[in-house]
């Protein structure tokens, strides 16, 4: 395929999976950004500055070098640095999602590590760190999620005060990984409240009983 058509391709995929992920509430208002890899080059694609990911059309996808150079569209969104930092580090990773749904973020807030308590959270994410807080598209906090990625089996990690980051060999699976993410936190709210409310549910809820 011609680099001209794999770029095209990337950006309708990302433009179709970014509305997935606003429709899924993974992401409010016009925070929040995503990008792919175009597949066998050093190019990237991020979502420009605001625009919903709910709205964002194939258009509304910026097209960069390794460096942070705009080759084509707009202004890039403010978190491109750790987006390119990410590729640079990490040559399997094709895709990066920076969301800010909410029960992930709660715990993200408190700073509080997320419970990794079902099966498929704990196939699919691993371990979830948290990045330390730092301003939003501070060089401060792309530093701080570059060394929490260093470690290559982390797919998916909290950012304090702040929301999420996953990343992917592709765009699905790093929606995926976000969506996977979210439900994990959710089911682990849900969990704390049931044992608060002391339900007389046999067995305990970290399944260790
Ligand atoms: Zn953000």
């Amino acid at each position: 395929m011609k680099e001209k058509d794999k770029i095209a391709q990337l950006r309708s995929e990302l433009a179709e999976v970014g509305r997935k992920a606003f429709k899924r509430g993974l992401v409010p208002a016009t925070s929040g950004n995503i990008s792919g890899r175009v597949p066998g080059t050093d190019l990237v694609l991020v979502k420009r500055t605001g625009v919903s990911l709910g709205d964002a059309e194939p258009s509304d996808y910026v097209l960069l070098d390794m460096e942070g150079n705009v080759l084509e569209g707009g202004k890039p969104s403010k978190e491109v640095r750790f987006h390119l930092g990410l590729y640079r580090a990490r040559d399997e990773v094709m895709a990066v999602f920076h969301l800010h749904p909410p029960y992930a973020t709660s715990f993200a807030v408190l700073g509080r590590e997320l419970p990794v308590v079902t099966a498929a959270a704990e196939a699919g994410l691993k371990t979830i760190p948290i990045v330390p807080f730092a301003p939003p598209g501070s060089r401060e906090l792309a530093e701080y999620v570059m060394e929490v990625f260093e470690d290559q089996s982390v797919v998916a990690a909290l950012m304090a005060r702040h929301g999420i980051i996953t990343v992917g060999p592709d765009v699905q699976t790093a929606f995926y990984r976000a969506d996977l993410l979210e439900d994990t936190a959710r089911v682990g709210l849900y969990v704390a409240q049931l044992q608060l409310a002391g339900t007389g549910l046999s067995g305990s809820a970290d399944g260790k009983s």
